[in-house]
């Protein structure tokens, strides 16, 4: 009687890689639900190849060569990657959809191709045809650059082998596979083979590797963990949709710093860097009012950054909140504190808070201009000119310290902002900074008064909007209370 070999299957967490002999409806390791596939397991000779024999050598003797580096004609590139790209990398960029991954990579690609010899754009996803048309687009020629429009991995590494060429793309990595496993491409065992298999190729023809991995909606790289455990760079693509702001930030970076945040903004010729972020976000106003200015740190870099509120009274039983590009409950938060520390009354009033240029903030320091922008809004009194605010605001009110101060309160003076309202606590520790005056403040209330002044449209007396009201301060406050 003919033997039946009998298939091996086991049930593999398409998010984080948990393998399991039975399946259940929720991963046992992550948690997540529905997502324990059934795989086939297979002996892939990738998992065999680590085992030739490797040289030992002594640490003394190993030389660092610095034409390992290749850095590109964009600054803003080469911070994100720590200077550059490195040989035998290979690095993992994920982002929603449509929100120009292809396109850096393709421009990367022709940046590379000047300086390492022959790129190679390989798209499992589009035809040649369309990445034909965006190069026109992007006014790209491409004379050292080639196409393969390939899904088989052993097909392409074989193409990659007779090119020799000095630069990888991959697009995506989700949609390449390898025959000999067996699984769908986009399955987490096939998605983690192949990246083994490149970073193999990689690593021993000393070529920089890029893959393009899709995120699920939560925003991770689908099969994040897996993957990025294998990679040497972690990148991930952000911006809103309808901003033309771009930011590349590094999540993990073997060769360089991670935290570091690139800024580009999508023109018709495709991503330019931005030479002056922290300026790209600030727009100028003749009165500031429900704007205020926060610098906040994006990675290792201060970007000054504009909140807008609006605070309006309602026509509703129950008042609106609307938040966009800040935590929606850190705004509830806020909200509560002016109301009860504050004495703002803002349980009628409809509050929009808006970040501009599409930022999203996740940080508690830009707590205080979120409070400051509202009080200006609902007061109807502008924001101090020339002021940033910095500071968390705690359950009672209290102002706290946020990480590097210094830095950001530089930026802020390094643009010509003159005044900087930072919490009491950590003026202490705090070296002085040339061309801008700090202004101490311990509670809501306090910075409210020495943030706002009398716009100069509701001057009463004529005075200058620039003009400190430090004596008049609880008038504001009076007086409008009165009127409401
Ligand atoms: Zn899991």
């Amino acid at each position: 009687m003919a033997k039946i070999e009998k298939i091996k299957t086991n049930f593999v967490c398409q998010q984080c890689g948990k393998e399991s002999p039975k399946w259940s409806g929720r991963c046992p390791e992550c948690q997540a639900w529905n997502t324990m596939i059934e795989t086939t397991i297979t002996r892939t000779p990738a998992n065999k190849v680590s085992v030739r024999g490797a040289p030992v050598r002594k640490l003394s003797s190993i030389e660092i060569k610095n034409a390992d580096r290749t850095p590109l004609p964009n600054n803003e590139l080469n911070r994100v990657l720590g200077g550059g790209l490195v040989a035998g990398s290979i690095s993992l960029i994920g982002g929603e959809p449509g929100i120009g991954k292809s396109t850096l990579l393709l421009q990367v690609a022709n940046m590379v191709s000047g300086v390492r010899g022959n790129a190679v754009y390989v798209s499992a996803e589009e035809t040649e045809r369309q990445i034909k048309l965006r190069a026109q687009r992007l006014g790209i020629d491409g004379d050292n650059l080639y196409l393969i429009s390939e899904t088989d991995l052993d097909v392409i590494i074989n193409e990659l082998d007779n090119l020799k060429p000095g630069f990888v793309v991959i697009d995506s990595i989700q949609t390449v596979g390898l025959p000999e496993v067996a699984a769908a491409p986009g399955n987490i065992t096939q998605v983690r083979e192949c990246t083994m298999r490149l970073m193999q190729w990689a690593k021993s023809n000393e070529v920089p590797v890029f893959i393009v991995g899709h995120v699920t909606k939560s925003g991770d790289i689908a099969g994040p963990k897996a993957l990025e455990h294998i990679v040497d760079v972690v990148l991930y693509f952000e911006g809103a949709p309808f901003s033309a702001y771009r930011l590349l930030r590094c999540a993990k970076n073997r060769f360089g710093s991670t935290n570091e945040v690139g800024v580009f903004e999508m023109v018709e010729k495709g991503l330019i860097q931005v030479e002056n972020p922290s300026q790209a976000f600030i727009v100028e106003h003749e009165e500031n009012i429900g704007s205020a200015i926060v610098p906040i740190m994006e990675g290792n870099r201060p970007l000054l950054v504009e909140i807008q509120s609006l605070a309006t009274t309602s026509y509703f039983g129950m008042p609106r909140r609307v938040a966009n590009g800040v935590d929606y409950n850190r705004l509830l938060l806020i909200i509560a504190v002016l109301t009860k520390r504050a004495a703002l009354r803002l349980g009628n009033q409809d509050i929009l808070v808006n970040v501009a240029g599409g930022l999203k903030i996740e940080e508690p320091g830009a707590d205080l201009s979120i409070a400051l922008s509202l009080a200006s809004s609902f007061y109807d009194s502008g924001v101090k000119p020339g002021l940033v605010a910095i500071g968390e605001i705690g359950l009672s009110g209290e102002l706290r310290s946020v990480i590097q101060l210094d830095r950001r309160i530089s930026e802020a003076a390094r643009l010509g902002f003159k005044y900087c309202l930072v919490p009491r606590s950590g003026i202490r520790s705090l070296p002085p900074v040339k061309g801008i005056e700090l202004i101490p403040v311990s509670s809501l209330k306090e910075a409210i008064f020495k943030g706002l002044v009398r716009a100069r449209s509701n001057s009463k007396k004529g005075k200058e909007a620039e003009e400190p009201l430090v004596e008049e301060e609880l008038h504001i406050d009076e007086e409008i209370d009165e009127n409401i």
